[in-house]
């Protein structure tokens, strides 16, 4: 079996990718143009027989049909990541995450390869109805704010990925996926547990944006992997959306206060201001939370909160290893 995945030099892709080829019946193509992936996340996969990786951008209609046209099956998760990159280059992001996102759906289409799309938690906007379920309405914010084109655009690609199965047949799954977190995040482009850890290791003020009283509910990666790629084996999960995460609300603060606990770091908490973070224009929604009734009901399955793992997976991922300038 053959598994493309789009966006598999990135951190969960590459995580992904460990996950599928644990099982010696799988292939894996990993297409990859690295803008935020990293070569390191593959490092370990480049000499691997089972591996190809195709450097090619998903805006590359002809890259992208030939890999699908490859495929037993394909995981799209290629896109414009990250809050502060999106605010600093909205054209290019829009870009990758309307025009990629159609590449794939149109090539699946040609013969019927079931796919999953991987969607985002932002989605449902600064919608304040937590838990947050799927047929749930969203609540978006004004188009002068960039930070709105992500959310609008990963909706648009579920509309798309849904008009695809109804019209075209097409075998689809979306998964919102929600703070999916563990080892090989960058903290680059805003994500906050690696800039956390990485200021806790380095004896630094750990930077809580706002004042940190906003919750998140961050899922490790090793669930997410394993629930993307069950989902898509799931007949009945075609078609259909979810919600996946782990129904753990952690407040910004807390999160900073445990990551230096667990450090043991002699660090402090500092707050800066959303608008001193981004711009003017930044709005931030308040709370974050899953519903996983259904993937619980469709899986038999859903994440456990568990943070202390998670930060524990990349605490030790981190210490010791060279801490690349922010
Ligand atoms: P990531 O940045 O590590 O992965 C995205 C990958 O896509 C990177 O390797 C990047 O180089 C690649 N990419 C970007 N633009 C491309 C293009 N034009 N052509 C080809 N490749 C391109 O981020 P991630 O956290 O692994 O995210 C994977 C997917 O999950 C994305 O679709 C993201 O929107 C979604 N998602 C992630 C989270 C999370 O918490 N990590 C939350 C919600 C949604």
């Amino acid at each position: 079996m053959t598994h493309l995945i789009t966006g598999g030099g990135g951190f969960i892709g590459s995580h992904l990718a460990d996950h599928l080829l644990a099982d010696t019946d799988n292939d894996v193509l990993l297409l990859d143009d690295f803008s935020t992936g990293a070569e390191t996340n593959i490092e370990h996969l480049r000499d691997h027989s089972r591996v190809e990786v195709l450097r090619a951008d998903v805006r590359d209609r002809n890259a992208v049909f030939d890999a699908v046209g490859r495929a037993d099956l394909v995981y799209h998760l290629a896109a414009a990541v990250g809050v502060q990159r999106i605010v600093e280059n909205p054209l290019a992001s829009l870009q990758t995450n309307l025009e990629g996102t159609e590449n794939v759906l149109e090539a699946a289409a040609e013969d019927g390869t079931p796919t999953f799309l991987a969607s985002s938690s932002e989605v449902y906007g600064k919608s304040e109805n937590v838990p947050f379920s799927e047929t749930d309405d969203v609540v978006y914010g004004r188009t002068t704010a960039p930070r709105w084109g992500y959310a609008t655009a990963k909706a648009t690609d579920e509309f798309l990925a849904l008009a695809y199965h109804d019209e075209r047949d097409l075998p689809v799954v979306v998964g919102r996926y929600f703070n999916i977190v563990g080892p090989r995040q960058t903290g680059q482009y805003g994500m906050v547990i690696p800039t956390f850890v990485d200021q806790a290791l380095a004896g630094e003020d750990l930077t809580v944006y706002g004042d940190g009283t906003q919750t998140r509910s961050f899922t490790h990666v090793a669930d997410a992997v394993e629930i993307t790629h069950e989902l898509l084996e799931t007949e009945s999960a075609h078609g259909e959306v979810f919600n996946v995460g782990a129904p753990n609300p952690t407040s910004i603060n807390e999160l900073a206060e445990r990551v230096i606990d667990l450090t043991d770091s002699g660090s402090e908490i500092t707050h800066i201001s959303f608008e001193e973070a981004y711009d003017e224009d930044f709005e931030e929604p308040d709370q974050r939370e899953p519903d996983v009734t259904k993937l619980r009901e469709t899986l038999g399955w859903a994440p456990e909160p568990d943070l202390d793992r998670i930060l524990s997976d990349v605490i030790e991922e981190r210490t010791d290893r060279e801490v690349p300038a922010r």
